[in-house]
């Protein structure tokens, strides 16, 4: 069985390299006698791995020592609740709604507090990032959220809002370690793993310190950041595999260069894609091109049909996971860290043959 071009969203595509790492170490990790599942969190071999991990982030991030690294459960999705629940003091947050996981942010927040939209790209199906002025934002929110990278449309911010001592907030689910981020703009930077970093079940989770510590009485321990943090991620079970994969993952990356290399190689990739679209006269971006994503390139054509039917034959070519979002329609691309440019570019070559045929 070959392996396929997988362009999925997430759970996505991960680097040849680290599954076959991970396959090599599967019934014996190291000098362990076991595989990393088997192993107690608490035993020293997978005390290096989840330390061994954090190392290699806070390295190829650049995280400054006054921010914790935490390993937690439940998705990006849970940290729409643990933010509010840990963060809002004074009772209220700004929000810049550009797709469905920032509405998603700020409908849970309004749960516990008032969530100001302080901006929206609603009415044009979230194909841009809009305008933002600083004299809308609450000087006295308790945070400000964005979500950096939009998986579902396609958009990224080029550009960070100065939001002066609110704390900053990205979900950089569908950006983490994509391109160079300066964590120290940030309170908190937040991400599911499936996208960029490894399988699902582990969110990683970076905030600075003197965020912690004010969360709401009535917040669950398992929600209550502090208790993470004071306990080194080992609260309770972390998910043990899935921050080993992670693990590797971080090596690859660290072998491959960096997050700079890597960068490099992402807007190489997006370029290919881009380029076509924009020279293509059956297939077009769906996003205004100074907002482009580098990791999600959603792009129709005019017939549902001739969608359908290129989904269809990309699939058959190896080429599968094409199917755009159900809120956008026609497709879309994810080309995270893990797509070899060779990918994207064969990619590109089936798509211009399928329009000369077409
Ligand atoms: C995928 C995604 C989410 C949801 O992540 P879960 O881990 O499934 O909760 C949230 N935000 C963004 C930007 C995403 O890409």
């Amino acid at each position: 069985m070959n392996r396929v071009y997988n362009f999925s969203a997430g759970p996505s595509m991960l680097p040849e390299a680290v599954l076959q790492k991970a396959a090599d170490e599967m019934l014996c990790q190291g000098n362990s006698g076991m595989s990393v599942m088997e192993m107690s969190h608490r035993s020293a071999d997978y005390e290096a791995i989840i330390q061994g991990a954090e190392a290699l982030l806070r390295k190829l991030m650049n995280i400054p020592d006054t921010y914790k690294v935490l390993f937690l459960q439940g998705g990006a999705s849970s940290q729409f609740a643990m933010m509010p629940l840990n963060l809002m003091q004074k009772g209220k947050a700004d929000f810049v709604i550009t797709g469905q996981w920032a509405k998603k942010a700020a409908q849970e927040a309004a749960k516990y507090g008032v969530a100001n939209h302080v901006a929206s790209s609603a009415d044009k199906v979230f194909s841009y990032i809009p305008e933002l002025d600083p004299k809308t934002f609450d000087p006295d929110a308790d945070y400000f959220h964005i979500t950096y990278n939009n998986t579902i449309y396609g958009t990224r911010y080029t550009e960070l809002p100065d939001t002066g001592n609110v704390p900053l907030i990205a979900d950089i689910s569908s950006n983490i370690l994509s391109e160079p981020i300066d964590v120290s703009k940030f309170g908190m930077l937040y991400a599911g793993a499936q996208k960029n970093m490894g399988p699902a079940g582990l969110t990683v989770v970076i905030i600075r310190e003197d965020l912690l510590g004010h969360a709401k009485d009535i917040t669950p321990t398992m929600f209550n950041y502090q208790i993470h943090a004071d306990n080194g991620s080992m609260y309770n079970t972390p998910p043990t595999y899935a921050i080993y994969i992670c693990k590797l993952v971080l090596e690859w990356l660290d072998e491959m260069g960096g997050i700079e290399a890597m960068y490099e190689i992402n807007k190489k990739k997006a370029k290919i894609l881009y380029d076509y679209l924009d020279s293509s006269s059956m297939f077009h971006g769906t996003v205004v091109p100074k907002d482009r994503s580098l990791m999600n390139v959603p792009f129709v054509t005019d017939s549902e049909e001739l969608n359908a039917k290129f989904i269809k034959e990309a699939k058959a070519a190896g080429f599968v996971n094409l199917k755009g979002h159900r809120s956008v329609g026609g497709m879309r691309a994810s080309i995270y860290n893990a797509m070899p440019v060779e990918g994207v570019e064969k990619l590109v070559a089936f798509m211009k043959e399928f329009e000369k045929n077409n």
